[in-house]
């Protein structure tokens, strides 16, 4: 299999050697491969959830590619270099301040690792208003519950956090009004200073003057007017939020030795993996074996061309939906949509730019694990459905046995019923999206979280017995009862039940899952509001 290196530390390396390497020779090649390594960089900070670096690299990445195209900027003239130098140590610094990818995308499960883990420090979330604004005091409340540290600022203030924070949000004076210069400006001077930092700015008005200032002023998101507070968070939320990020992986069918050097030059670049075969007879067996989201094919190989070998791999329910990007040195435009007709997705002309090559790669991955990802995804949630969940526990069970630590947790919402019987169904859906951001937040990224049924959620923990996972549960679960929400004439409290299990008392699936489900009705039956672990002595019962 082709290596990638997966350290983006080590991309950053890369990075700044490209560059030291054009600012010795100042020949444009160097240029060309410092780009390439910053676009590579960018690719790799947005998968691993980091939108403000991300952004700030594909900046500095738009102003090195206009180099590209409009030939007569060049030779790059002193100012500029001298520009992007200052622009690359900024990224850079903040880069080797994050350390591993490791450490980023991890979030946290309880105190002790909250003192120990850097991430957590950069969950700060500054909030800019008029003092007293009550938005920016709601906001506050609801983040801390999420586990964000909210720091508030008024316009004329001067940001004092020492870390960037990682988002910083907006409020208006007006809603639904143009932003006053006064804003515009604070927003330029934090960007100035928080160069990573995600903005957001909130209740902006649906008139593209606007959005284009608040823009060019630096901010990332503009949340319209009509937007509730509760969507605002998810926004949030989901910036953090870092689904677990599987490699992608790349087929390449292909029987030019030179063709495949040069793609997996293109691919390797963007940290995509691939592995290449020179004949399309071994097509299906690499497909098994190597299980690709995508399939680069040649259109002219020995034995049959790129069209055939698709047809028949699409008679595969299995790969029928798999996308199919051809390669071809074909300039006939008949020839490519007849091609396209008979089942690829794309068509690209050899030798291919490794730019283009590695977008539409990502794209087409993308949104082929978009359409995989909704059949296993709850819509109201973004959790794992019942299934998922299930096949889930198993392979996190394959993992774990037969020495490993690992506990499953049923969680149910209590007296719901009531809940949607007194304050409406949306409210009820509100409260279900509330606690499934709350578990989101407070649990790891290798946990498990599911949406079991209706308002019952199933939690899967590794590397933990049923004390340290009792323990956990319980903290989430005092701070949900304290959790307020919000309805037409105020705020409501609600609370979960909870059961637990864990190996090695259980051992399969289902015994987890049917122990726990039984605590948890032990745990409704003592008066809700608690959780129960299962195979454990209880005073008096
Ligand atoms: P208990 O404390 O015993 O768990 O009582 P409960 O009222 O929570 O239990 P029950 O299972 O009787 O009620 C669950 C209710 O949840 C019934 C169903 O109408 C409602 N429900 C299921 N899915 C959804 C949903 O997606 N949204 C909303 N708003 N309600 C839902
Ligand atoms: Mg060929
Ligand atoms: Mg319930
Ligand atoms: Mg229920």
């Amino acid at each position: 299999m082709h290596k990638v290196s997966h350290s983006f530390i080590a991309q950053a390396e890369t990075l700044e050697l490209r560059w030291q390497n054009y600012l010795g020779s100042g020949d444009f090649d160097q240029f060309v491969e410092f780009t390439l390594s910053l676009n590579g960089l960018t690719e790799r900070l947005n998968q691993q959830n980091l939108p403000g670096l991300a952004s700030a690299c594909q900046e500095l990445e738009n102003r090195a590619l206009a180099f590209f195209t409009d030939h007569t900027l060049r030779p790059v003239t002193n100012e500029q270099t001298a520009a992007i130098s200052q622009q690359l140590d900024t990224i850079l610094q903040l880069l080797y301040r994050h350390e591993t990818p490791a450490v980023i995308t991890k979030r946290l499960s309880d105190q002790t690792n909250d003192e120990r883990d850097p991430w957590v420090r950069q969950r700060n979330v500054l909030i800019v208003s008029r003092p007293g604004h009550p938005w920016s005091a709601a906001l506050v409340e609801q983040l801390s519950f999420y586990g964000f540290r909210s720091h508030t600022l008024d316009w004329e203030g001067a940001a004092n956090l020492d870390e960037a924070p990682l988002a910083i949000v907006l409020v208006p004076d007006q809603e639904d009004s143009t932003y006053p210069q006064q804003a515009l400006t604070a927003l330029q001077r934090l960007k100035e200073r928080y160069v990573a930092s995600y903005v957001y700015c909130l209740s902006v008005p649906a008139s593209l003057e606007a959005i284009v200032s608040l823009q060019r002023a630096g901010a990332n998101v503009c949340i319209p007017a009509e937007v509730k507070l509760s969507d605002i968070l998810s926004r949030i939320l989901d910036l953090v939020e870092s689904r677990e990020q599987e490699t992608h992986r790349v087929l390449i069918v292909e029987d030019s030795k030179t063709a495949i050097a040069h793609i997996q030059r293109a691919l390797d670049l963007h940290g995509i993996d691939s592995r290449a075969i020179s004949t399309p007879l071994s097509l299906l067996q690499a497909c098994a074996e190597y299980r690709p989201h995508a399939i680069l094919m040649d259109m002219y190989m020995p034995f049959c061309t790129g069209v055939e070998v698709t047809r028949a791999l699409r008679q595969i329910p299995e790969y029928q939906s798999l996308p199919v990007i051809y390669l071809s040195g074909e300039a006939d435009i008949g020839q490519q949509v007849e091609a396209l007709r008979l089942g690829g997705d794309q068509f690209l002309t050899k030798p291919a730019n490794p730019i283009i090559l590695s977008a539409v790669v990502k794209t087409k991955i993308d949104r082929y694990r978009d359409m995989l990802r909704s059949g296993r995804h709850d819509s109201l949630t973004g959790l794992l459905n019942h299934s998922a969940s299930k096949e889930q526990l198993e392979q996190m069970l394959r993992r774990t046995l037969p020495v490993g630590q690992l506990a499953v947790a049923m969680i149910d919402i209590d007296r719901f019923k009531s809940i949607n019987d007194n304050y409406g169904h949306p409210v009820g859906d509100q409260v279900i999206r509330s606690l499934a951001w709350l578990l989101r937040g407070r649990l790891r990224n290798s946990d498990l979280i599911g949406r079991y049924g209706g308002e019952e959620f199933i939690v899967t923990l590794g590397g933990v017995d049923a004390n340290q996972a009792a323990n956990l549960l319980n903290r989430i679960r005092e701070d949900f009862s304290q959790l307020p929400h919000a309805h037409s004439r105020g705020a409501l409290r609600a609370s979960f039940s909870c059961g637990i299990a864990a190996v090695p008392h259980y051992l399969t699936g289902s015994a987890l899952i049917e122990a726990a489900d039984e605590a948890l009705l032990q745990a409704k039956r003592d008066g809700r509001n608690r959780i129960v672990t299962a195979g454990r002595q209880r005073p008096g019962a």
